[in-house]
């Protein structure tokens, strides 16, 4: 389905007939990662809309726009072997047609993490997230925890804006490897597929660092960096101990606290993540 309205007049009729709508917005080319978030709406929801939408507002001009990965065929071919009940498709031009002016953007969480080098990113999602959820009219939406700080704006935007939709989070899928799935793996030659396991492997050992009973940030920041240094490949844009919430810094593990990394390899830009808990 493409029409806006098409999609809205479908959301109403489900509405009359009491079917409870599960969302999952996505920018396509589809692995197990986005498919674990279609088996969580399906869990909690009578019908399971996915949308495909590369969403130019998020992109920054030097960013990966125009080569990012697409195969519609292939996604909505997978969608419906998961049983996702309705393929939404929007164009840019519906979406920002001639004119198009009117932007959410979150005050605070935006300036941490992917927000600092990505400085359109966030405004970008909440905008075209805000769109979605008028137009697929979800009273669940589904995000996937491996874009943590994403799942916290959307959260965040959610209350504040007082939306009437569950948000509700999935785990990261990752490859047998340990690489955590995303669409730009796709963009990875062999030897920075090698460098790329640096990410997961160094959250790995700052899970050990805290089971062992390493609490102090910096100490865990240090030992990331360096296992993420040992691969001429990675350039690190940042490894991050903060609260799960604002994002803000923390300066040691009290409870639980989020470690967020991220990597650029040439162009790619992988994150990666894990919430660090001291009682295991
Ligand atoms: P994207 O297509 O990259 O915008 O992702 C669409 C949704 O899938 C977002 O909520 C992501 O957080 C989620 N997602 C992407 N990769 C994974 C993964 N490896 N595990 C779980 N969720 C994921």
């Amino acid at each position: 389905m493409e029409s806006i309205t098409e999609m809205q007049q479908y959301a109403d009729q489900l509405r009359a007939d009491s079917k409870k709508i599960g969302f999952v917005p996505t920018m396509g080319y589809l692995h197990q990662g986005h498919l674990s978030l279609v088996d969580i709406a399906g869990e909690n929801c009578d019908t399971v809309v996915l949308s495909i939408f590369v969403n130019p507002a998020q992109f920054g001009p030097n960013e990966d726009l125009d080569s990012y990965p697409r195969n519609e065929g292939k996604d909505i071919e997978l969608a419906r072997e998961k049983g996702v009940d309705v393929v939404f498709l929007p164009s840019a031009d519906t979406i920002y047609p001639d004119g198009y002016q009117s932007y959410v953007e979150l005050a605070h969480l935006p300036n941490h993490l992917c927000g600092l080098s990505r400085p359109v990113f966030f405004k970008g999602i909440t905008t075209v997230v805000t769109q979605l959820f008028h137009i697929v009219k979800p009273h669940v939406a589904v995000f996937g925890e491996k874009d943590f700080q994403q799942l916290a704006t959307i959260r965040r935007m959610v209350k504040d804006l007082k939306f009437d939709i569950e948000v509700m989070g999935g785990p990261i899928v990752r490859e047998p490897d340990g690489l955590a799935m995303s669409s730009r793996n796709a963009y990875l030659k062999d030897h920075q597929r090698k460098a790329a396991l640096s990410l997961s492997r160094s959250i790995q050992h700052a899970r050990q660092m805290v089971a062992d009973g390493t609490t102090d940030a910096t100490s865990i920041i240090q030992q990331v960096t360096a296992i993420l240094s040992e691969f001429a490949e990675n350039t690190i844009d940042y490894v991050s101990i903060c609260d799960t919430e604002t994002m803000d810094p923390v300066s040691s593990i009290e409870d639980s606290a989020l470690l967020a990394i991220a990597v650029n390899l040439n162009k790619i830009r992988l994150i990666d993540n894990t919430v660090l808990n001291r009682q295991g």
